[in-house]
This record gives C-alpha cells, sequence and structure tokens, in this order.
C-alpha cells in the first residue's frame, strides 16, 4: 500500500525524537531506513505501525489518514504486519499456532482465509521453509528458524505493509547474509510494501529499492542505493553510508584545493550539496597509496589489515586518519610514508 508520513514531529516528554519527517512509501515498494542508534528509525516504525502517536503532523495509509495529533487508528485496524528484532515469539504456542493466531485474528484475513487456515499456515510454511517444523515449540528452534516464525507470522495474513525493525539483528553474519536473500524472495513474493529499519549500510544497499538516511530525527537523504552510495548529499551520508575520508578545502568550478596546502583534485561527480561544505570526500577504495613522493597529500600508514582481496591501511595526514583499502599488489608497511592519491581525481 501507498504510505504518505506528512510533517512528521514526535516528542517524548521535552524530548523531540523526529522532526518534521516527510516522506512517501510506494506500493510494493521496499524501503530502508537506515541511521545510527537513537536516530529516530524505530519512533518512525512504531508510527507507522500504529503503537505510537504522532505529536503533530499526520500518516496516510493508502491515502487515508490513520494517525494525527489527535486520532489515531489502532495496530489492529491497520492492515500492517511487525517483524521485531527481538522475535516477539509466544513460549506457549508452537510454530504453526503462531501462524495461525493472525489468521484469526488480523482484521484484515479475508474469510477464505479464516475458513482454510490449514492451507494458508501450508503455504506460509513452505515460503518460510519450516514445512518440517510447524508443530516445534519456540526453545526448540535456532536463532534462525525464530526469526523465519516471525516472518511468516507477519506475512500469514498477507498484509499490504510489511514493517520490520532490525530482523536481523540477532543472528550470525552468515545466516544475516542468507536471510537477506529469504527477505527479498518473500518481498517478491507478497508483493508487500516494506520498510525495513537497521543500522547496517550493507543490509540497506543490498536489498532496499530506496533508502533513508537518519540522523538526529531528520532526513539526511532519500535515494536509491545506487544515489545514496555515489552521490552523498551530506557530509554525514558519506561517512556512514560510503565510510568516506572527508577532505576540507575550497573549490573552484571541478577543482578542488585542499586546505592549507597547493594540492588540487579533479571533480568525480561529487554532489553540488557536498561542494557547497566546501568537502571532497574519497571513500576507501577510491584512494590509492603511492612510495614515490607526488608533492602531494603525504602521510604515514599506522595500520595494516589483511582482508583476502585487499589491505585495509590507515594513514595518518596531518591530524586526520584515512582509511584506503588497497589492492594485494601493494603491500606496504606499517610506518613507511606514502603519498595519498584520488583513483577518480
Ligand atoms: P536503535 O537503533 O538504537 O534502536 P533508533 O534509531 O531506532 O535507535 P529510537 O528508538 O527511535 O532510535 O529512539 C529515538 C530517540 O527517542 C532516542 O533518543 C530514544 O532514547 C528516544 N525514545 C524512544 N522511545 C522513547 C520513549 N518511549 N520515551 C522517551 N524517549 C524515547
Amino acid at each position: 500500500m501507498s504510505t504518505t508520513v506528512q510533517n512528521v514531529i514526535k516528542k517524548f516528554g521535552s524530548y523531540q525524537a523526529l522532526h518534521r519527517i516527510n516522506l512517501s512509501i510506494q506500493e510494493g515498494e521496499f524501503l530502508a531506513i537506515l541511521g545510527p542508534s537513537g536516530c529516530g528509525k524505530t519512533t518512525l516504525l512504531r508510527l507507522l505501525a500504529g503503537f505510537e502517536s504522532p505529536t503533530d503532523g499526520s500518516i496516510l495509509l493508502d491515502g487515508i489518514e490513520v494517525a494525527n495529533a489527535k486520532t489515531a487508528t489502532p495496530p489492529e485496524q491497520r492492515n500492517v504486519s511487525m517483524v521485531f528484532q527481538s522475535f516477539a515469539l509466544w513460549p506457549h504456542m508452537n510454530v504453526k499456532e503462531h501462524i495461525q493466531f493472525p489468521l484469526q485474528h488480523h482484521r484484515f484475513a479475508d474469510k477464505a482465509m479464516k475458513q482454510d487456515a490449514n492451507q494458508r499456515i501450508q503455504e506460509v510454511l513452505e515460503i518460510v521453509n519450516l514445512t518440517n517444523f510447524s508443530d516445534r515449540m519456540p526453545g526448540e528452534l535456532s536463532g534462525g528458524q525464530k526469526q523465519r516464525v516471525s516472518l511468516a507470522r507477519a506475512i500469514a495474513p498477507k498484509p499490504k505493509l510489511l514493517l520490520m525493525d532490525e530482523p536481523l539483528s540477532n543472528l550470525d553474519a552468515e545466516l544475516r547474509m542468507e536471510m537477506r536473500r529469504e527477505i527479498q524472495n518473500l518481498h517478491q513474493l507478497t508483493k508487500a510494501s516494506i520498510v525495513y529499519v537497521t543500522h547496517d549500510q550493507g543490509e540497506a544497499l543490498a536489498m532496499a529499492d530506496r533508502i533513508v538516511v537518519m540522523n538526529n530525527g531528520e532526513i539526511e537523504q532519500i535515494g536509491t542505493p545506487e544515489e545514496i552510495y555515489y552521490h552523498p548529499e551530506t557530509p554525514f551520508v558519506a561517512k556512514f553510508v560510503g565510510k568516506a575520508n572527508l577532505f576540507e578545502g575550497s573549490w573552484e568550478g571541478d577543482s578542488f584545493t585542499l586546505k592549507h596546502s597547493n594540492v588540487k583534485w579533479k571533480d568525480w561527480g561529487i554532489s553540488n550539496k557536498l561542494k557547497e561544505k566546501s568537502i571532497y570526500p574519497l571513500r576507501p577504495e577510491q584512494i590509492t597509496l603511492s612510495r614515490k613522493e607526488h608533492g602531494e597529500l603525504t602521510g604515514t600508514i599506522k595500520t595494516k589489515q589483511f582482508q583476502g582481496r585487499d589491505y585495509h591501511y590507515s594513514v595518518a595526514v596531518n591530524d586526520q586518519v584515512i582509511i584506503g583499502h588497497i589492492p594485494l599488489s601493494k603491500p606496504f608497511e606499517v610506518g613507511e610514508n606514502v603519498s595519498v592519491i584520488p583513483i577518480e581525481g
């Protein structure tokens, strides 16, 4: 379903968690809300679910206002399901009962689904690969299986909007990668709109159609993963998403002069908004290091990490520490003096 957040402010007492948020989510879209801890991601998701009400502004689902400062439609009356980081399973119910519950109680589960709940349960068990686990209790399941049950419970009544609050953060690294693919499959199968909260930029970049980057209760940038990664519009987005090194200096047309030096670098497609802030961003993989004096930016290797495909170096340059990911063919040692050169400059 289409979702619109209009001028939403959320205060907890005197603390303002959200500052006038405006956002629209298209029908069938997979939208990630990405940001550091405490930036307001969960609060925004809880407002969409109906667990919180806005202090000001309004929320519309399929064009119908479901919440404003005065009234709010309760969660069970929105065609929305939520998946939690903690799985939130009921200890006394087996897998099948978890899936059955929303079929009986969800206002939007249609008659056919209620009458033939067993068929829907089987369908959903197949989708989440738990066909042989229907009688297991939560205590008899692994973390990944528990999260699959919570996904199954959420999709069973065919909600039009699926809200996910860091659903993979309690799983180990390998399982997280596998579950990313499963959630993508689930999105294709259900065609529900998904709003997916995460602080992991890898997850957001990998899965979302669009990413909303939040910081301090405000939206910093909205865009496709490629736009956010290649064309960050604020220093925060450049650092948080691309782990970019940010250099200060001055722009003149397409030429950047580093602060306190004569070093000049060329534009590689940097957004005008960053240029207006007199910043030149370079992601670690956009840097090359050289032993030769290039009369450019020089520094000293502080740390070296072998990563299989490349080495990750930290280099002390003036009062800044720069991170570079350099292919294996060029090993440097800690203590070496190097020139730092942009690949695309
Ligand atoms: P995390 O990734 O750590 O879950 P988040 O981005 O989801 O963080 P929120 O949980 O939305 O952040 O919280 C945003 C801010 O609002 C935080 O400073 C938090 O302490 C505050 N906050 C959230 N809920 C409440 C509440 N019920 N009462 C008071 N303050 C709250």
